[in-house]
């Protein structure tokens, strides 16, 4: 079998976990925390960072400590994975979802500009509300779909210009730059996740980032149940169990130290198939913005064919996913508002494959996932 996307825990790993467990150390408190919150602060060029058990939780703080609460609106791509919805549904707000550029595949931002000035007002208190449901536009998500980003001055440029927090959700774009600035770096907070099939992995977890030190202060405080008192069981807020757990955190040490390693892997995977898959079939490929370098995390191409090139794969036991579902198309997120003009989002997902592309992927196994397509599309 030639999975999809697997971790590659090749590096220091065991040994880190093994100190864990030798020291006891192996709950909330403990060295590899802070060791691995600092180097992932270091490795994004931010301030300081905050350590979570996964991805989702990193989101639903960072959007809570900018005070997104209950019948707000967030806006964000209507293509994402769930996760990112969901985190907004957490604080009591919704998503306003805008569809997808063609190419890129990320938030069509001339659209999300349209949809701000003809669909949205200022009240006297200078609120953004959205005209139709009345509600206040709090916060923009932005999603870097596949690790590719959007043009990151311009979404800076809306948010100043509407006044508009923004927090990035760079689950899938860790080591992805913009301008040579990493993804998740330009937002009053960057959300990161550490989920097994991410570029790499603790298992699970994530990392919020920031360099604004007392929201991120803030958001460390609740994520450990807002204890002030280090011996007496004195909370002042409600807080949460959101703390990554040393151990986890000793493997992503390990695996922070190997990451540049798996960036390059990535972009060695990416190379081979943009230069064997080209001209075979109807085959295109995500494209990105000037300005933008991908971490090219889960590989995949578009095609008419997919869904009987999905069948032939999987049945070679070649692993392969078609795309996220559009968040319009999930019943808890069909009745929110859709920005559109010609739901590209849709087309996207009916079309898109990912194929594999695992940092541990053999040379033979690239060339057999060639072969197979080549195949496929000789026979259709
Ligand atoms: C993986 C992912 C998340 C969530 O991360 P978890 O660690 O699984 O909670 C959020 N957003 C996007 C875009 C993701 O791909």
């Amino acid at each position: 079998m030639i999975p999809l996307s697997v971790p590659n825990l090749n590096g220091k790993e065991a040994e880190y976990v093994e100190d864990c467990i030798r020291s006891g150390w192996v709950s909330t408190a403990g060295k590899y925390v802070s060791l691995f919150e600092d180097s992932f602060a270091d490795f994004v060029k931010k301030k300081d960072a905050v350590s979570t058990v996964n991805g989702t939780s990193a989101l639903h703080i960072s959007l809570e400590m900018i005070g997104v609460g209950l019948n707000d609106l967030v806006l964000m791509p209507n293509i994402t994975f769930v996760a990112s919805a969901n985190a907004i549904s957490y604080t009591g707000a919704e998503p306003i979802l805008i569809d997808i550029d063609r190419d890129t595949w990320q938030m069509d931002l001339k659209l999300l500009r349209e949809f701000l000035s003809k669909e949205c007002s200022r009240t006297k208190n200078n609120n953004l509300i959205h005209k139709k449901t009345k509600k206040r536009i709090a916060a923009i998500m932005i999603v870097h779909v596949q690790g590719g980003m959007v043009n990151m001055e311009e979404i800076l440029k809306i948010s100043l210009e509407y006044n508009l927090p923004l927090v990035e959700d760079a689950a899938e774009a860790l080591g992805s730059k913009f301008d040579g600035k990493s993804a998740g770096s330009f937002g009053v907070f960057g959300c990161y996740s550490f989920n097994g099939n991410k570029i790499m992995t603790t298992g699970g977890g994530g990392m919020i980032v920031s360099n604004n030190e007392e929201l991120l202060d803030k958001a460390r405080h609740i994520v450990t149940t807002a204890k002030t008192d280090p011996l007496r069981y004195f909370h002042d807020e409600v807080g949460y169990n959101y703390r990554l757990v040393n151990v986890l955190a000793a493997i992503g040490l390990a695996q922070l130290e190997q990451l540049q390693d798996f960036i390059n892997k990535k972009d060695m995977i990416a190379s081979f198939y943009m230069k064997n898959l080209k001209n075979v079939g109807d085959i295109t490929f995500q494209k990105y913005e000037d300005k933008v370098t991908p971490n090219h995390w889960l590989f995949t191409i578009k095609t008419s064919h997919m869904e009987d090139l999905l069948k032939f794969l999987n049945d070679k036991n070649i692993i392969s996913r078609p795309f996220w579902m559009p968040m319009s198309e999930l019943p808890m997120y069909s009745k929110c508002t859709y920005y559109n003009f010609d739901d590209i989002c849709s087309d996207i997902h009916k079309d898109s494959l990912s194929i594999p592309c695992s940092t541990n992927i053999s040379q033979e196994e690239l060339e057999e996932v060639c072969c197979s397509i080549k195949d496929f599309f000789d026979n259709t």
